[in-house]
């Protein structure tokens, strides 16, 4: 707890920078499915501010659910096979668009895309705020990407460390 309090931390993207990239995704998003009834499956716990604030720019009248990731009891050391749970919506024949923090090995996503594509989707599109290049392992598309970064581990913004600093309004990059 106390390392937690003491954090050395360091402004990465300001809470201005943040509402830029949100406004330029939602655009893109409302531009896309101008002619469409898409269902946003927003990925709990991390991109709860990120698709709040997205979200209240789509202008295309469309669904929002919310799904959480566990990993499997049986697999935890692996950490990339996570069961969804919580969806309550049927996607089935749906334009779905996934909103998701960040990616980073791309393996969580890439469970939670297979996932998705089972339930007959009509499309399905990512949208994450940060993505590390860098890291990632897979070759699926994300269509949308608010900001491309190396690697350092931040929080804030939804990004917690042990789950604390959720709340920041700006992005933080932790230092040694
Ligand atoms: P992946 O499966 O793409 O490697 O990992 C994705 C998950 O790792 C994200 O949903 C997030 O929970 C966590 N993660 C990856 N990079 C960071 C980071 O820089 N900061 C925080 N707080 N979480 C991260």
């Amino acid at each position: 707890m106390e390392n937690i309090k003491s954090l050395n931390k360091e402004i990465f993207v300001d809470s201005e920078e943040i509402s830029q990239i949100v406004t330029r995704l939602a655009e893109r998003i409302n531009n896309d499915y101008k002619d469409k009834d898409p269902v946003f499956v927003v990925v709990l716990n991390g991109a709860f501010m990120f698709a709040a604030d997205l979200l209240k720019q789509i202008k295309v009248l469309s669904k929002i659910t919310f799904i959480k990731l566990a990993s499997y009891t049986s697999d935890k050391s692996s950490g990339t096979v996570k069961q969804l749970i919580g969806l309550n919506e049927n996607l089935k024949g749906k334009d779905v668009v996934i909103i998701e923090d960040i990616v980073d090995t791309g393996l969580t996503m890439q469970s939670l895309r297979k996932q998705l594509l089972a339930l007959d989707v009509n499309s399905l599109e990512i949208a994450v705020l940060m993505f590390k290049p860098h890291k990632f392992q897979c070759n699926y598309p994300i269509k949308y990407i608010g900001k491309e970064i190396e690697d350092p581990f931040i929080v804030g913004y939804g990004f917690d460390l042990d789950g604390y600093y959720r709340n920041l309004p700006a992005i933080y990059q932790v230092k040694e």
